[in-house]
């Protein structure tokens, strides 16, 4: 663990982590969600005649939809999509997703945002969701703890990850931050690439079916099986931040 504190502040040339703020993803990391995301990608995708798999849909997490989209119709048909294709796929997915989500959380996310909130950290989302009811929901899962101004959504960016652009915009909405007042919590490869790309410490858990490898790759520092891994770790992962000097 401290050898991945030391490998980002060498990196970087930080002489700390001046911990402010927790940036996290949201699908994948706070809800169990994206086995559904998947689902409703898949048959969206059969329906509108463009081949695809299932277990693909969760390389492109964290991509803006009209992204994965686009990037589908260009590998399968050969040209982008129009403007209105983009929006009726992306409208019959978003029915998909409504109807077989459950709204479940993932085990101790909760708990961890609790935990850190109460510590005083700045807790931000940023998320490639444009789901116009996300702070409602964020609200009434977690209460208290996320406020609407400090929220990255797919609506705010113009560059969804994995550009770096959300992240930077989570930096700036926790307060001005700059990238080592802060670290990144993330489930998927391209989130994960968007957040090393904002030179933001990341911490990858792995919720879903992919090698802990795949995540790695990504230039996650820290790649950890679960969110209840990083409540459980989080003492010992803070007391090494707190730590951090030249
Ligand atoms: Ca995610």
């Amino acid at each position: 663990m401290t050898t991945a504190f030391n490998n980002y502040l060498n990196k970087h040339n930080y002489p700390k982590i001046d911990l402010k703020a927790i940036l996290f993803d949201m699908d994948g990391v706070l809800y169990d969600s994206m086995k559904w995301h998947a689902k409703s990608w898949k048959e969206t995708m059969d329906e509108f005649d463009i081949p695809s798999t299932s277990e693909e849909f969760y390389l492109y997490e964290g991509m803006v939809g009209s992204h994965t989209i686009n990037d589908l119709m260009k590998r399968e048909k050969g040209r982008e999509a129009t403007e209105d294709e983009i929006k009726t796929i992306y409208k019959r997915k978003t029915e998909l997703f409504s109807k077989y989500n459950d709204g479940s959380l993932i085990p101790y996310a909760y708990d961890f945002v609790k935990m850190v909130h109460d510590a005083g950290l700045t807790c931000v989302v940023v998320t490639g969701s444009g789901q116009p009811t996300l702070i409602n929901k964020l609200e009434h899962n977690f209460p208290g703890l996320f406020q609407k101004e400090l929220m990255v959504t797919a609506f705010d960016v113009k560059h969804g990850k994995p550009h770096p652009e959300p992240y930077l915009m989570g930096l700036e909405k926790a307060g001005h931050l700059k990238p080592n007042e802060a670290i990144v919590v993330e489930n998927a490869p391209r989130g994960v690439e968007a957040a090393v790309a904002a030179g933001i410490f990341t911490i990858a858990i792995n919720t879903g079916p992919m090698p802990d490898k795949v995540l790695a790759d990504a230039g996650a520092d820290i790649v950890l099986p679960s969110m209840k891994a990083l409540y459980d770790r989080w003492d010992e992962l803070y007391g090494i931040i707190k730590a951090t000097k030249v």
